[in-house]
């Protein structure tokens, strides 16, 4: 066929559809709005911001900042339509919401190359190279049509993740390594407490904000992960006979069981990133940062990704993609946005745009474009496509997960403000060379 199919007008399939209709390929692009609604979406416009209107940071120092210069020097549309609408909210890129959807509706629907389709789509298409950017709250029918090809168990529903911490900002002089009974004897962090301060924390976990619940989400049932918070209120032992029990974990400094100990388990092959076991959690962002920062070790714990619990649709991406968000053994096929366990609006996008790029390569019959982990944007490519993953876990960009700087720089936001410079004068080659 002369077209490349892109399913959900979202973030990610609006930067595909645009990616894919720049390179002179026509583009057919499904979405179920005006007809039907998810849960959260409520305009009849594209690309709709279900909850808040900022993309987070605009700095370069910052992960999320770089990921969205990276994507301007690919004539990103999503930015283009962000830094159109742009309100004022200091470091961060925030946007008038309907003044961002409706810009980027204009500019798909003033796109010769793309012809919208108002369809639910319920079967994935076989007529040409296929892009499924559905979001996290992708339809029920396509849900279960995504698992025939995806196998059901690895196809999620919902997203109970525990927060994650940089490695380099855990203070190892409070925290040891070892594992339950010598076992595997460095896999886990251990952060000791004593009974005052596993007191002090109870305290303040039970007496903590908890995250506003979405209507749809209240009758989700927290199967087997209850919240840290929920068990926590259950008693003021429950955690030291749970998740926090020091059972077989002798603390080297003292040759003695402490009284409870936090574990943190590596959560990249790389090792820089670690979660909190056992701490899926609702509470408020902030409130994670003030009460986690308890834990003796994780006073200036980095965290990459906070705590969250809920509804969210994500396939297996580790099992299923390479890094060019194609499923690995269905030649023409693709997932973008939320739905391959990317999180975040920019993130959803950056991934719209892998896949559009390598839609498009893989219709012209070129190889397909490939970004490294020195740049953000192949950075999570990488890290969904990953197979050493074991627990697939939803995350946004962070500095953790890119290539580090060969030399060792003290100041974080000089480190970082350097391994910026080295992407983007990666993606500017990798954009040059495209386009000779
Ligand atoms: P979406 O933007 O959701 O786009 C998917 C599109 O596909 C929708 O338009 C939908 O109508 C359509 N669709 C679904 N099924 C079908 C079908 N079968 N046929 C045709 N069309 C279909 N991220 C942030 O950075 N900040 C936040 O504040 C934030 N809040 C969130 C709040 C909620 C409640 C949820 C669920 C997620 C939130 N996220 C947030 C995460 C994520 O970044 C956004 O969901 C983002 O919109 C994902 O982009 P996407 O393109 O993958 O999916």
């Amino acid at each position: 066929s002369d077209y490349i199919n892109v399913i959900g007008a979202g973030l990610a399939g609006c930067e595909a559809a645009w990616q894919i209709a720049k390179r002179g390929i026509k583009v057919r692009l499904f979405e179920m709005k005006p007809k039907s609604y998810t849960p959260a979406h409520h305009m009849e416009t594209f690309a709709e911001l279900v909850c808040s209107n900022s993309l987070r940071s605009d700095q370069l120092e910052n992960a999320v900042g770089l990921l969205k210069e990276e994507l301007r020097m690919f004539d990103s549309l999503i930015m283009r339509c962000a830094d159109l609408t742009r309100v004022p909210a200091g470091g961060a890129l925030a946007v008038d919401r309907e003044g961002f959807s409706k810009k980027v509706t204009e500019y798909i629907q003033g796109c010769e190359s793309i012809k919208v389709i108002n369809e639910e789509v319920c079967r994935i298409p076989e007529d040409a190279i296929t892009i499924i950017a559905t979001g996290p709250l992708t339809s029920d029918c396509l849900c279960s049509e995504i698992q025939s090809v995806t196998g059901h168990e690895h196809m999620y529903f919902f997203d109970a993740a525990a927060p994650i911490v940089t490695y380099e900002s855990i203070d190892m002089s409070k925290a040891y390594k070892a594992a339950r009974y010598g076992r595997g004897s460095e896999d886990y962090i251990n952060c000791p407490m004593n009974r005052e301060e596993y007191n002090l924390f109870w305290n303040e976990l039970i007496e903590a904000g908890e995250a506003e619940v979405k209507g749809f989400e209240k009758d989700m049932v927290f199967e087997g992960c209850m919240p840290v918070e929920s068990m926590a209120k259950r008693g003021q032992d429950t955690l030291r006979f749970g998740p926090l029990k020091p059972v077989g974990l002798i603390n080297p400094a003292t040759g003695r069981e402490d009284y409870a100990v936090v574990q943190l388990r590596q959560d990249n092959s790389a090792g820089s990133l670690y979660n909190i076991v056992g701490f899926q959690t609702h509470l408020k962002w902030p409130e994670q940062k003030r009460v986690f920062s308890m834990i003796p070790g994780l006073g200036n714990a980095d965290f990459v990704r906070y705590g969250v619990m809920h509804k969210n649709t994500y396939i297996n991406s580790p099992k299923l993609l390479d890094a060019s968000y194609s499923v690995r053994d269905r030649e023409g096929l693709y997932f973008a946005g939320q739905i391959t366990g990317v999180e975040g609006y920019i993130e959803s996008a950056s991934s719209g745009f892998v896949a559009g790029i390598n839609a498009a390569m893989m219709f012209l019959g070129k190889p397909p474009v490939i970004f490294d982990t020195t740049t953000a944007t192949g950075a999570l490519s990488s890290y969904i496509s990953d197979p050493s993953i074991k627990k697939f876990q939803p995350m946004n960009i962070n500095f953790g997960l890119m290539q580090g700087l060969k030399i060792r720089i003290r100041d974080k936001r000089e480190k970082n403000s350097q391994i910026a410079r080295r992407a983007l004068d990666v993606i500017r080659t990798v954009r040059d060379s495209l386009s000779e």
